[in-house]
């Protein structure tokens, strides 16, 4: 069958999750339009194996190697393959029966997966920021010499992307990236140290995986999220900057040198850039409600924070000193926000654990590919050493 005559053939990595749930919502929705061929996920292989026997895909993949044994034993009896490992994740999301990759795995993790897909010429919908936080010149220099396309998923950025649509990039003097400021938003820096997990996976408008949550409680989301605009549209450090918007409403906006603002509005839910991306940005029927502006009476504005939610400090950083500086940050965030989410470490020490590593870890210019693990790798065990001392 033609391309254009059959559904596009989707992999779903991170299937089990709050993407992947809300994504295979929009998949299950439009039979016509969209197929999954490959799910994976990391651990929860009961998880996994139950949305694969629903939506039949060729291949089933878990992170976690030890779990292959179960999840075999649970789909390879309805004729669904089933591999295990990062390995095997980047080659799923390289195989034939792909056309675009959705990557909506969690933290570094995302990373493999998407080099691979890049390499092999597949569109991506990309939720995992990570990726693009950790190797975004590494991204861009392979998207040079491949037909992939990235569509954003992170609502920000579907947000600057449908203001960007039709204008000249030239013309954009700000890129403004909304943050909802998360549950601690009003809170002084005294009950700020006190906060505990239970308290930062409490997001005021939006329902999403623990680690994003907690990211969105520091504001080292909102950090990831500068850079990912840097990335994503090319656009100078200097000219992207986040605003306080509690109401979750306004998604982002791009200011043009003229002074014209064009924003993009909708109601807090992921399956509009959800299917904004799969659907190479054509626009679909939503399953959202719609917004109804006079229900809302009124969207405010902050300037952001940087004293109370130091975290925000590390997009500056990460943008000047480029090279694997944002990977360090990264690797010390997942494993700063796994401590705190594990009860070892207060909240506050999030950002005192990314500061350690950063001045501790190697740095490397011009990374290439291994580079990346590597300071993955080392990032992570000095944190983590930090943590345990500390
Ligand atoms: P979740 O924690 O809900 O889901 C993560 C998914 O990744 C699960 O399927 C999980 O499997 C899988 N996974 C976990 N660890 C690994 C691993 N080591 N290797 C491969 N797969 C793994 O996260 P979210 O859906 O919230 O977020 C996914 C990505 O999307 C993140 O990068 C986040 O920043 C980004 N994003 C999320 C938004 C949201 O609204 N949730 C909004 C914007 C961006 P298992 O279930 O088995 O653990
Ligand atoms: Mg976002």
């Amino acid at each position: 069958m033609k391309k254009e005559n059959r559904p596009k053939r989707i992999a779903v990595l991170g299937a089990t999750g709050s993407i992947g749930t809300q994504a295979i919502d929009i998949i299950e929705r439009h039979p016509d339009l969209y197929r999954a061929t490959v799910v994976s996920g990391g651990s929860r292989v009961g998880e996994l194996a139950a949305v694969a026997a629903r939506l039949r895909p060729r291949l089933a993949v878990i992170a976690r190697r030890e779990l292959l044994g179960e999840l075999r034993r649970l789909l390879e009896p309805l004729g669904i393959k089933c591999a295990a490992g990062a390995d095997a994740l980047a080659e799923a999301a390289s195989a034939d029966d792909v056309d675009m990759v959705l990557t909506a795995t969690v933290g570094y993790s995302g990373l493999a997966p998407t080099v691979a897909a890049i390499k092999a010429g597949k569109d991506i919908a990309l939720a995992n920021k990570e990726t693009l936080v950790v190797a975004g010149d590494l991204v861009n220099s392979l998207l040079l010499h491949s037909p992939s396309k990235i569509y954003p998923v992170d609502s920000e950025h579907s947000a600057i992307a449908q203001c960007l649509a039709g204008e000249d990039k030239a013309r954009v003097a700000r890129l403004i990236v909304t943050a909802s400021g998360g549950p601690f938003r009003t809170y002084p820096k005294s009950l700020i140290e006190r906060v505990t997990p239970a308290d930062a996976l409490n997001h005021p408008n939006w329902s999403m995986g623990a680690k994003i949550t907690v990211d969105s409680a520091t504001m080292m989301n909102k950090a990831f999220e500068l850079i990912e605009a840097h990335h994503l549209f090319g656009i100078e450090p200097e000219k992207i900057t986040a605003v306080v918007h509690p109401q979750s409403i306004v998604h982002s906006m791009v200011e043009f040198t003229d002074g014209a603002i064009k924003a993009q509005l909708g109601v807090p839910d992921m399956r509009l850039p959800i299917a904004y991306a799969l659907g190479c940005h054509r626009r679909l029927p939503s399953a959202a409600r719609p917004l109804t502006l006079t229900d809302i009476c009124s969207l405010t504005f902050e300037a952001p924070d940087y004293d109370r939610f130091p975290c925000l400090n590390l997009a500056k950083t990460a943008m000047e000193r480029r090279g694997t500086c944002a990977c360090t940050i990264n690797a010390a965030n997942e494993v700063a926000v796994a401590a705190f989410l594990d009860g070892r470490l207060g909240f506050t020490g999030i950002y005192r654990t990314i500061e350690a590593t950063l001045q501790r870890a190697s740095f490397v210019a011009r990374p290439a590919y291994d580079d990346y693990v590597a300071c993955n790798a080392e990032s992570r065990a000095i944190a983590n050493e930090f943590i345990t001392k500390n």
